[in-house]
């Protein structure tokens, strides 16, 4: 499955980038110049980097390849302003990204697997199974792309786009701190979620990597048996292992766990499940975010009606649980995960 290099130029922290100049037969310093290029000014293509000799740039052209990602749609929500991309990889495999603004700030959301193997029922990511894991550069260069395209400033970043972020765990992290990294977009690592299906033993590995990050948990369910029925993982980890590996990662690191929670009617919706959800939530330090299911055309989930949602949100906070419903961004232009690389594959096929 890996048959794409994760050491790429792109991939490698500062740190790495020095070594691997000095084998080169560079001074240090050249990879202070190419790694500002690169993650500061967001350079496209080594012809740019005006600073490197010539002859640096030829050799680098020819022997390491730069990964860029090459836009190949994006869309724009007549709603909301929310922007959705369809980029290729070097390999021609498509990944997508969103972009949405806020009050707040710009916000992206990233791929971090093309395709994903978890296969959660009510989601279009994992339809065609797991391609590959991207590379540290593939995930930052999400980023760039979009905050070159969008001329705006990128200022939080969602790592829950299509893929398990745990399940590619070595270049995640790779990623997090080169995106965090002052050398780089410095993006604040307070700004910067991580969501998971609940991969318990890599949970517990995340709380030791001393990052501020927020750890988002995509629970669904209230009982080990409903869980098991949308998300295969739960075949793996009990809710009760969740729950223990979210209690450990708020002690090592202080951040507030979020509770990911999608409302599906008849399915998980009911003043049960919700007193059920406050029981669990009320001995943790977290934040629960409710998202009205996307439907998905295949799998035929139904949205919970609103007057369930609000029901719903109200008895988790008459619970004291800290509750948000997740605003719907960019619905009409296949905002939900892996909707958009899907219908561009199908209509490819159809030609
Ligand atoms: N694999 C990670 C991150 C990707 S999915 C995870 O499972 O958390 C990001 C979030 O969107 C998860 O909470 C996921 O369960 C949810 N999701 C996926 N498909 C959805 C859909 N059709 N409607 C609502 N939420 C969905």
């Amino acid at each position: 499955m890996e048959r794409i290099r994760r050491d790429d130029i792109k991939s490698l922290t500062l740190e790495q980038l020095k070594e691997r100049m000095v084998r080169m037969g560079e001074k240090p310093f050249r990879a202070v110049q190419l790694y500002g290029w690169m993650h500061r000014k967001l350079a496209g293509s080594y012809e740019e980097m005006k600073n490197l000799p010539a002859s640096l740039r030829a050799v680098l052209a020819e022997e390491e390849p730069l990964v860029v990602l090459e836009k190949k749609r994006e869309q724009v929500s007549g709603i909301d302003g929310t922007k959705k991309f369809l980029f290729a990889l070097p390999d021609q495999n498509l990944v997508e990204s969103v972009w949405m603004r806020y009050q707040h700030g710009n916000s992206v959301c990233i791929s971090s697997q093309v395709g994903c193997r978890m296969g959660c029922r009510f989601c279009a990511s994992t339809l065609g199974g797991l391609e590959r894991n991207l590379a540290p550069s593939e995930m930052l260069d999400q980023i760039y792309r979009i905050q070159d395209l969008t001329g705006e400033r990128v200022s939080n970043v969602v790592v829950m786009g299509s893929g398990e972020p745990l399940d590619n765990y070595d270049s995640l992290v790779t990623f997090l701190h080169m995106l965090t990294d002052e050398n780089g977009l410095h993006i604040s690592q307070r700004n910067v979620t991580v969501s998971t299906c609940g991969i318990v033993p890599r949970m517990y590995d995340l709380a030791e990597e001393n990052l501020q990050i927020t750890l988002a948990l995509s629970l669904h369910a209230t009982t080990d048996e409903k869980r098991k029925e949308l998300m295969p993982i739960a075949q793996k980890y009990s809710i009760g292992e969740l729950m223990e590996a979210c209690a450990h990662y708020f002690r090592r690191t202080g951040r507030r766990i979020t509770f990911e929670y999608s409302l599906v009617r008849g399915v998980n919706d009911t003043p049960k499940d919700a007193q059920e959800l406050a029981a669990l939530a009320a001995p943790l330090s977290c934040h629960v975010n409710l998202i009205p299911v996307n439907p998905v055309r295949e799998r035929g989930f139904v949205q919970s009606e609103r007057r369930a949602i609000d029901a719903f949100k109200n008895k988790l906070e008459k619970n004291g649980i800290n509750v948000t419903i997740r605003r719907e961004m960019g619905r009409d232009i296949d905002g939900a995960c892996g909707q958009l690389r899907r219908r561009h594959l199908e209509e490819e096929k159809k030609g």
